[in-house]
């Protein structure tokens, strides 16, 4: 059997069979839709990337455009160095500054022009990265050329990053230790027991360590701070602590054996 892909249909695989089906009327009308269909869709699929093209052209030429409008702009902002022969500098009109190409340095700023290397002006606009004109600087570089005879023959500068280690002094009391602690606060803080720096130094300097523990001890049997009012379930939640404070201390003296 063969099958006819066009009218979707078996027949006889004889040469004969076939012929008379390919020349039947049915065959040959949807072989016609067929050939304008497979034409009409590459004919869209053509139109379809025509217009894709144009749109595609038109969107690089309006970006191109832009781009090019921003590049002037940044240029005329910018604005360029020019060589000045009678002072020997590139002079930069348009943020009037000077500059001189053998140091590297700037010269201008209002209003008492002085020598720089980082002018006031826009990073664009430093020589090197702005256009420049004449003088003794090639087109594209920031250096001045290696100097010919005409010049002179002082040579091209070299420029070094150079270095410098800077040894700092021993604290005075390194070798004691301790130079590191810190100034304020309460030292051993971290126990709940020790002494408060600034409450220490506001003593006046005469009351020791010893003494200000012992104040502050005195002051735990009141409770708490004096001015401070304590409330009547403070006062009844601090008394049961040292109740049980006395507890464990008398358990624990027992345990030693010595009650
Ligand atoms: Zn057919």
């Amino acid at each position: 059997m063969h099958w006819c892909d066009i009218c979707k249909c078996w027949l006889n695989d004889t040469k004969a069979a076939k012929m008379n089906h390919e020349r039947g009327a049915g065959h040959q009308s949807k072989l016609a839709f067929k050939l304008k269909e497979m034409g009409k869709k590459a004919e869209n699929e053509i139109k379809q990337k025509e217009i894709q093209d144009i749109a595609m052209s038109k969107i690089d030429k309006a970006a191109k455009k832009a781009f090019e409008a921003d590049r002037k702009a940044a240029e005329a902002a910018a604005g360029s160095w020019e060589w000045d022969a009678g002072s020997s500098y590139y002079y930069n009109s348009t943020h009037r500054w000077y500059y001189e190409p053998k140091s590297a340095w700037y010269y201008g700023g209002e209003p008492e022009a002085q020598w720089t290397q980082a002018p006031p002006i826009p990073s664009a606009a430093l020589f090197g990265t702005a256009k420049h004109s004449g003088g003794p600087v090639p087109q594209g570089s920031t250096a001045v050329a290696p100097s010919g005879p005409a010049d002179g023959g002082d040579g091209p500068i070299v420029r070094q990053t150079v270095q410098r280690v800077v040894t700092v002094k021993k604290h005075p009391l390194a070798d004691v230790g301790g130079y590191k602690a810190p100034t304020s606060g309460r030292v051993g803080g971290s126990m709940g027991s020790g002494i408060t720096l600034e409450a220490e130094a506001g003593a006046g300097g005469s009351a020791g360590a010893g003494e200000k523990r012992k104040r502050e001890e005195g002051g735990k049997g009141g409770g708490k701070v004096k001015g401070e009012a304590v409330s009547k379930e403070e006062a009844e939640a601090l008394a049961r602590r040292e109740a049980a404070k006395a507890r464990v201390a008398a358990r624990t003296a027992a345990g030693f054996g010595y009650v």
